[in-house]
């Protein structure tokens, strides 16, 4: 291996929904002792669920997994009312780790459903912001997930449209989006300040930058989290070669040949444990380790009422 730098994006990991929804759960099992159920991956990061098993907390997928007027909390991915419904009628003692930027897009689509609105939602099938936000406003929403789809869309007024994104998609791609979609429809609306949220803006940012200085890229993530492949998308648009590892035994050494220069960054919910056992491993290798800052993240949300 012939690596002499090793260069760091900086903001990288963790972000303040994932810090906050991480603290919710941790303090919770201290306040309450376990178990706690959390429905869903807190956040989409294995290292992480497994860190919180073995504190005792309890991960399901349906509230009939819940013993009645047991402690659930929802993760950092939000959820439907259908699900804080089915939680009442359970008689579960909520704690709510949704993050507060996801929550501000479903403030939007129930304000834009009152108005009786349509809704086009830009994210991806499957994901469970996705399907969160859909059952704020089920009948008026409908979801994209490509310009291709925009061509056959039918909504009920033209003159009364608007778009929400989901918090982690690609810049680029969205803004290309959401031209196509002005095209389509004039009288489209949106919201005042961009839904895809700051970390997942500064991170893919980030590797813009770091694309000007190296081979190729890792991203230290989980394949399902969005952010984090959308930073190896972000790295490949650029000519880069980009892969995503889960930790430090993804590393396939043949990437490295004739490689002098790496870029490491991490998702929004990868543990910087995991990206120093990356850095470690390249140091032991000689590589020279660096910091590539664009930018200084100090945004912070404040915990749950009953846990602060
Ligand atoms: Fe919140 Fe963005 Fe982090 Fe998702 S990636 S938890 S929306 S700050």
């Amino acid at each position: 291996m012939k690596v002499e730098r090793l260069v760091l994006a900086s903001p990288r990991g963790f972000c303040a929904g994932v810090v906050r929804a991480v603290n919710v759960v941790e303090l919770a099992v201290e306040k309450w002792g376990s178990p706690v159920y959390v429905r869903g991956e807190i956040v989409h990061n294995p290292h992480v669920v497994r860190s919180l098993q073995e504190k005792g907390v309890v991960f399901v997928d349906e509230l009939d997994q819940v013993p009645e007027g047991s402690r659930l909390i929802f993760s950092a991915h939000g959820v439907s009312p259908t699900v804080r419904q089915a939680a009442e009628k359970r008689k579960l003692k909520v704690l709510d780790a949704t993050c507060p930027l996801v929550t501000k897009v479903h403030r939007e689509a129930k304000k834009l459903a009152a108005k009786d609105y349509s809704i086009i939602l830009i994210g991806h099938e499957g994901h469970e912001e996705v399907i969160g936000t859909m059952g704020e406003a089920p009948e008026h929403i409908e979801m994209i997930s490509s310009k291709d789809e925009i061509v056959s869309l039918e909504v009920e007024n033209s003159e009364k449209v608007a778009y929400l994104t989901q918090t982690t998609l690609s810049v680029a791609d969205t803004r290309e989006m959401i031209d196509a979609l002005k095209k389509r429809f004039p009288a489209l609306e949106g919201p005042s300040a961009e839904d895809i949220c700051y970390a997942t803006q500064n991170r893919q940012e980030a590797v813009r930058a770091l694309a000007e200085q190296v081979d190729i890229i890792l991203v230290v993530g989980a394949e399902n989290s969005s952010n984090s492949q959308r930073l190896v998308e972000e790295a490949r648009k650029h000519g880069i070669p980009s892969w995503l590892i889960s930790d430090v035994y993804g590393i396939d050494t043949t990437w490295l040949e004739e490689v002098s220069a790496v870029g490491l960054t991490s998702g929004a919910s990868a543990p910087e444990r995991l990206v120093d056992e990356v850095v470690t491993w390249f140091a032991d290798r000689g590589a020279k380790v660096e910091q590539l800052v664009t930018c200084e993240e100090k945004v912070r949300f404040s915990l749950p009422p009953e846990l602060r």
